[in-house]
């Protein structure tokens, strides 16, 4: 008979922050408890530059702060949401979602990194999606939780 998968040891949860990031943190936590896993959770602030192509002529520095903060209250909020959230599990973290979210997983040991995906198709999936992005060369299993298509 095969040996059964270890549980997971350490999840990540990666959110954009949206209102669709609770069937994500939903899925996250009930994996976690059903694996007596610890729960992390991650968001990342992509630099104003990063998102307008890397060459814009002004000083984002005082855009960039105001995008850190609302980020951290809306990180706040989902904090007082969920019990299994606090300050010590949940971090912000500035730069490219795959590359900071596999970087984090690595760093700390997570065995399974849970995300949303919106099952794009058509143009939409050929502006490519997180989900794929960071399933590919993904340190780690990936789950990703069917969201609800608005597009
Ligand atoms: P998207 O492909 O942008 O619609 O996002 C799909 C999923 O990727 C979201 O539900 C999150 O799990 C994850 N994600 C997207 N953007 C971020 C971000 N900035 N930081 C962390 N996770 C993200």
């Amino acid at each position: 008979m095969p040996t059964p998968p270890k549980p997971y040891s350490h999840i990540l949860v990666a959110v954009d922050l949206t209102d669709e990031c609770d069937p994500v943190i939903y899925r996250a936590s009930a994996s976690a408890a059903a694996n007596g896993a610890k729960l992390s959770l991650i968001h990342i602030v992509e630099p104003m530059a990063m998102a307008f192509g890397g060459d814009v002529p002004m000083d984002l520095s005082q855009l960039q702060q105001q995008q850190f903060e609302q980020a951290s209250q809306l990180l706040e909020r989902l904090i007082g949401m969920y019990p299994q959230l606090s300050k010590d599990n949940c971090k912000l973290q500035y730069g490219q979602p795959r590359h900071e979210i596999h970087g984090f997983a690595k760093e700390h040991g997570c065995d399974l990194i849970v995300v949303g995906s919106h099952g794009r198709h058509g143009l939409a999936l050929l502006l490519g999606s997180t989900a794929n992005d960071v399933l590919h060369d993904a340190p780690c299993d990936v789950l990703a939780v069917t969201l609800k298509q608005t597009n």
